[in-house]
Order: structure tokens, then C-alpha cells, then sequence
């Protein structure tokens, strides 16, 4: 595990599990927490990680509801958690099938730690983008749109340039196909917000040409 700061208190924070990038964003009052990590070992570890940069209370946002952007949610408790209106709806849909393919994959602890972690839902949702204030910073969290899911949450950092994509974008892998066809319009959304840096679900932190390929690349599909 190691931090990449993308931007002035903007981090990402990378996983050799699942090539898994999870996001922080620290203000002056609090900090914004993007997804918990798969199970809640490794939501206690993120967050003791959060706690080696910043005292601030936190919120967490989370960008989708499949198991490993969300079932390490319980650590950071009692916290806001905020997610897209249908999020809460598909939250634990995969947690059976994952915990077979880690069994299959001879990963045991891996499979009893998804399938004893707590499902904690959204206290908070939007449906189209909400503003957040973090003390002297804002971030928006923002559904551009069906994509990977039927409910993605980016996060935007404007003064840092960043936007944390969930897994709209994923780096070292090709796109998991959700909904293809809206797919890249949900991307153009995020492109026009001229963010510097992109951080997906899974993989390295972006520029924008990589995710212009990648909305290419699922034109094309
Ligand atoms: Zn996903």
C-alpha cells in the first residue's frame, strides 16, 4: 500500500489487492473519504492510513456499490456516507459470487472477511451532483450519467483539478462493460470538467487522454 498525492491534499492511495486506488481529500474542517476498500480489514487500515495525514473528521463517498468500493465502510463509523440514489439498492448483490471466486482462488481469509463485513448504506444521496464543503475546499460529487454502473458517483476537486472516477475509469485493465452505450457520454461529463488528473477505481492515476482513449475505445465496442 502506498499514497500518491495527485494534488495539494488530494490523495490516492494504491492497493496491490485488486490494483485497487482508493481517494482522500483533505480540507481545513474535514476530509472526504472516496470508497472504503472490500472488507473491513481493509477499511481499518485505510482509515489509520487517514489517520497518519489528518485528524479531521471525515465523510465517505462512495462511487458504486460493488464489494470492494464499500464493504470496508463499517471502520469509519459514525460518519455521513454518501452515495447516488440507487446505490443502496445494489449494495451486496456480488458478495456471494466474490467470496466464491476468492475461495476458488484458495484466498479463505479474503472470502470470510467479505462475507462477515458489515452492509453499511448511504446515510446521505444525491441524483445528479451535490457540493460539498470541506473548510476552505470544495468537492462535488456528481452522477454523469449510466456508465460501469446505473449509479456512479465521480468526485470533483476543482481547485486541486482532480476528479476520482470510481471505476468509470480503470487503468491496467480494460473497462469492465456495463452500460456501453451511455458509457462515454458519461465520460465526456467528466472530461469537461478539464480535470488535470484522474483518479480510477483501479489502476495509476490519468490525464485526460487516457480517458479520452478509453471513451474511444468504448464507442467503438
Ligand atoms: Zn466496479
Amino acid at each position: 500500500m502506498r499514497w500518491t498525492e495527485v494534488g495539494d491534499g488530494v490523495f490516492a492511495r494504491r492497493y496491490e489487492h485488486l490494483d485497487q486506488t482508493l481517494g482522500l481529500v483533505v480540507g481545513r474542517e474535514r476530509c472526504l473519504v472516496v470508497d472504503t476498500g472490500g472488507d473491513e480489514v481493509q477499511g481499518a487500515e485505510f482509515a489509520a492510513a487517514i489517520r497518519a495525514v489528518t485528524t479531521l473528521p471525515w465523510l465517505v463517498v462512495l462511487t458504486h456499490a460493488h464489494f470492494d468500493h464499500h464493504f470496508g465502510t463499517k471502520p469509519f463509523l459514525p460518519c455521513p456516507v454518501w452515495a447516488h440514489e440507487r446505490c443502496a439498492a445494489a449494495m451486496g448483490a456480488d458478495r456471494e459470487t466474490w467470496a466464491q471466486t476468492f475461495q476458488r482462488e484458495h484466498k479463505h481469509e479474503l472470502a470470510q472477511r467479505l462475507l462477515e463485513a458489515e452492509l453499511v448504506r448511504p446515510t446521505h444521496v444525491l441524483t445528479d451532483e451535490v457540493t460539498l464543503d470541506l473548510g476552505g475546499r470544495k468537492a462535488t460529487l456528481l452522477h454523469p450519467g449510466r456508465g460501469h454502473t446505473d449509479h456512479d458517483v465521480a468526485v470533483h476537486v476543482p481547485d486541486a483539478e482532480v476528479v476520482f472516477a470510481g471505476d468509470l475509469v480503470e487503468q491496467g485493465a480494460p473497462p469492465e462493460i456495463g452500460h456501453a452505450a451511455e458509457w462515454p457520454r458519461a465520460l465526456d461529463r467528466l472530461l469537461a470538467l478539464r480535470p488535470g488528473t484522474v483518479v480510477p477505481g483501479h489502476g495509476e492515476p490519468v490525464d485526460t487522454a487516457f480517458v479520452r482513449r478509453q471513451r474511444d475505445e468504448l464507442t467503438r465496442s
